[in-house]
């Protein structure tokens, strides 16, 4: 299993990096992204943290560690331009914190991190067809989730991305230990926000088609 969306102790995860992937690696997982919250003034801390993190942990046989920056809470309108200036400065995987509906979540935030053509909108709430099928058209990934209180938009999600024909990813969005989903458990997820375990399949696949553009 892949997990494109953890925070460490760089934003408000509990752990350092190291602990974060060794975590993951004993759970079985495969590949990891570290995604901490970023906006405008800490982004030049983070990832070149991250970037260097993972190019030496990387180097080692095991769990493959891809550096991110999940932005959060940023004004719609320096979007754009920090998406380009986290990718400048290594961001391997940009995540925006979309416009889940347990946090005032500035409007216009899912239209436009689809519209900067980030690699995955986090928990987007409710979403509409329209930012949807935009999704579609700017190759931008719709994230369901296991966590609490973001995860109850799941079943919108994901109706809405089967009938436009958007793909998926599943993450956990893990900020402590006990975020950590099961393995072998992943799949009712999937399967209790109204898709199938062939869905689930596929949600892997997308996931691992990311993991293999982030480390090329
Ligand atoms: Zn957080
Ligand atoms: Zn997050």
């Amino acid at each position: 299993m892949i997990d494109l969306h953890t925070h460490s102790l760089f934003s408000d995860g509990e752990l350092a990096p190291a602990e974060l992937v060794r975590r993951f690696e004993v759970a079985g997982y495969k590949a990891l992204a570290i995604t901490d919250h970023g906006d405008q003034s800490n982004i030049d801390l983070i990832i070149p943290r991250l970037v260097a993190f993972c190019e030496q942990i990387n180097r080692r046989q095991g769990i493959r560690v891809i550096p991110g920056i999940e932005l959060t809470h940023v004004p719609p309108e320096f979007i754009p331009a920090l998406v380009s200036k986290s990718r400048e400065i290594g961001a391997r995987l940009v995540v925006v914190h979309g416009e889940t509906i347990v946090e005032p979540v500035a409007p216009k935030t899912n239209r436009t991190a689809i519209e900067s053509s980030v690699d995955i909108l986090a928990h987007p709430g409710l979403i509409t067809e329209e930012e949807v099928l935009l999704a579609k058209k700017r190759s931008v990934y719709l994230e369901l989730t296991s966590r609490k209180g973001h995860s109850l938009t799941n079943g919108h999600v994901a109706q809405l991305a089967h009938k436009v024909g958007v793909p998926l990813i599943l993450n956990s969005d893990t900020h402590a230990p006990g975020d950590i989903w099961p393995v072998a458990r992943l799949h009712e997820i999937v399967v209790g926000a109204g898709l199938t375990k062939d869905d689930y399949h596929t949600m892997l696949k997308n996931a691992e088609s990311i993991v293999e553009r982030c480390l090329s």
